[in-house]
């Protein structure tokens, strides 16, 4: 089974292995660490990690740390566990941009000496001035016929640090009258005194971000460089460079377009602002669209990898409905999670007939649909536990569970009848009053036909656990096309209830997997195992509440 479906770039690559152009295939992902990876991030994982292993190529992680200011160690490791969890493995091809800037350094040297690169001492607002625009060509910098030699000395000396930050950069010589304004003399070097995650304070020029990416893939023997499609109309600087530096490879550069996701945010920029702000408990918060907000809620990574290839490459730019990505996530749980039963909002029923000294153990199927799930014990007694939601007063011949004088399945157990509800002073029901027929146990009688069968817990034998029911983040389709996302924020994406009750096997067993609990949603036992109570995440719910 492929991790990529066949696609334009799959394409290309078969053309380029039937024609010889190359013989293996290699890759890259070449994340920022400024921040926590995020679903948009899997689409570029799940494609050049895939492509790669579909290959029987390589895939290779370049941090792309050219820009220190903004980078951390803590965000490099969190990439790492990120793409590892997601199913990647990188083998020994773990890079950093920083590894090359010597040779990057090199290269620009090249470029002076063949007279396509010029120090500038024009301000950062001049050159973007003179840049001109769509209507407008450039202007040529009064500095860009400097000779080779006063152009060498000049670099030399920035690096050597002989001049302030922003007071000199280092251009291409392209053309300033270029349709491309990407081609307009671009800066390849600035001076900015920032201490680096890897070089320390060994540089105090730092090369940008086009000189510095093609180089960095020919110089890995990069085949196909996989971009989104912003990168499209640099694609000429990209060949521009490899072009014109003594290099061997030239990788192909080849734009798909982005993940968008509806109700949510794909920037890691406004990921890190839900943080800061504390809209949220941090990066990974499992209402996070973060990988690691999405690894905490329980969503297995073999379902965001479903999710990525139902969603395919293409160029065409489009929003993502949250629906594909949750009901991706349902199927796959359906034939992965074991069944449980748990009540989110408890009602005490008391079994009138049912023996008070008595207590029996029941068995219930840990999967409906799969027998080599197998199945565990479910302790049962006179008083149990069901959903509030599972009994009315004035119920319709529709409403198939509990209201006075109707019969209803126990899961696993016996049939029940609902005698009386009783209330407290205030006119809430509080309990339920009821009796069994002791020849239905496993849920089956002779003759009668009950249509409606809710789940439940023993009183004597249930655990109490926190759950955490999650809602969208954003209640707009489109958070990030308003003036401030922030005003999106969905008041209502978390529920907290703290009074939930689960059949004891549920602790007994592995704490990893995501649990069913029948008919209420699916679960994740949360990171937090230090607290008394369990708290259990809600992964996704049954069915589309969304859905009108
Ligand atoms: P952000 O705006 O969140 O910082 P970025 O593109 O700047 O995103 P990088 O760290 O540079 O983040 O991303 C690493 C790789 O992931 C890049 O090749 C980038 O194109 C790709 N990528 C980022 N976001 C998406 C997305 N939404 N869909 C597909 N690929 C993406
Ligand atoms: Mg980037
Ligand atoms: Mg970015």
């Amino acid at each position: 089974d492929k991790y990529v479906t066949e696609n334009f770039i799959t394409q290309i690559i078969d053309a380029d292995l039937t024609s010889g152009k190359h013989t293996a295939v290699v890759t890259r992902f070449p994340p920022e660490p400024n921040g926590y990876l995020h679903i948009g991030h899997a689409k570029s994982i799940c494609l050049n990690f895939g492509v790669a292993a579909d290959y029987n190529g390589t895939c290779h992680l370049r941090f792309d740390d050219t820009n220190p200011e903004k980078e951390s160690a803590e965000y490099a490791q969190s990439i790492k566990e990120d793409v590892r969890w997601l199913g990647f493995d990188w083998q020994t091809h773990e890079y950093n941009a920083s590894d090359y800037f010597q040779q990057l350094y090199d290269f620009a040297i090249e470029l002076i000496n063949k007279g396509l690169a010029y120090v500038d001492d024009q301000s950062i607002e001049e050159i973007r001035e003179n840049r001109g625009d769509f209507n407008t060509p450039g202007k040529n910098s009064p500095y860009r016929e400097r000779s080779v030699e006063e152009n060498l000395d000049l670099f030399k000396r920035m690096k050597a640090g002989e001049f302030d930050d922003g007071s000199k950069v280092l251009r291409a010589k392209i053309d300033m009258t270029s349709g491309n304004i990407n081609m307009r003399d671009p800066v390849i070097y600035r001076i900015r005194r920032l201490h680096h995650i890897h070089t320390g304070d060994t540089w105090c020029i730092y090369p940008m971000y086009d000189f510095t990416h093609g180089i960095s893939d020919a110089i890995e023997g990069i085949t196909h460089s996989l971009c989104t499609l912003e990168f499209e109309d640099h694609r000429p600087l990209y060949d521009w460079y490899l072009d014109n530096i003594s290099i061997p490879n030239h990788p192909q550069q080849i734009e798909f377009s982005r993940l968008n996701l509806s109700f949510t945010i794909t920037s890691k920029r406004k990921l890190n602002q839900l943080v800061e702000n504390n809209v949220v408990d941090g990066w990974d918060d499992p209402r996070m669209s973060t990988l690691s907000g999405m690894r905490r809620r329980g969503y297995p990574p073999a379902a965001i990898r479903e999710f990525i290839k139902r969603v395919g490459v293409s160029k065409s730019e489009s929003v993502i409905s949250m629906t594909v990505l949750e009901d991706t996530l349902r199927s796959h749980l359906n034939k992965v999670a074991p069944r449980v039963m748990g009540v989110l909002r408890p009602l005490k029923v008391v079994i009138e007939n049912y023996p008070e000294d008595k207590e029996e153990i029941l068995t219930g199927a840990n999967h409906p649909q799969d027998d080599s799930f197998g199945e565990h014990e479910i302790p049962f007694g006179r008083e149990i536990y069901v959903e509030q939601s599972d009994y009315k007063e004035n119920a319709n011949r529709k409403f198939f569970r509990l209201t006075e004088g109707r019969e209803v399945r126990l899961r696993h157990a016996y049939y029940i009848t609902c005698q009386k509800a009783i209330k407290n002073e205030q006119g809430e029901v509080v309990e339920l009053r009821c009796t069994y027929d002791p020849e239905s146990r496993g849920g089956t009688a002779d003759g009668r036909k009950v249509k409606g069968t809710i789940h439940w817990v023993s009183a004597k034998h249930a655990k109490n656990i926190e759950v955490r029911l999650y809602d969208r983040l954003f209640n707009h389709p489109k958070p990030a096309s308003l003036d401030n996302f922030l005003d999106a924020i969905n008041p209502d994406s978390l529920t907290i209830l703290k009074d939930a009750l689960v059949e004891p096997y549920l602790l007994e067993a592995d704490q990893d997997v995501v649990y069913q609990f029948e008919r209420n949603a699916y679960f994740k036992r949360d990171k937090t195992h230090e607290t008394d109570q369990p708290v259990f995440n809600q992964v996704v719910t049954m069915r589309d509440s969304w859905a009108k």
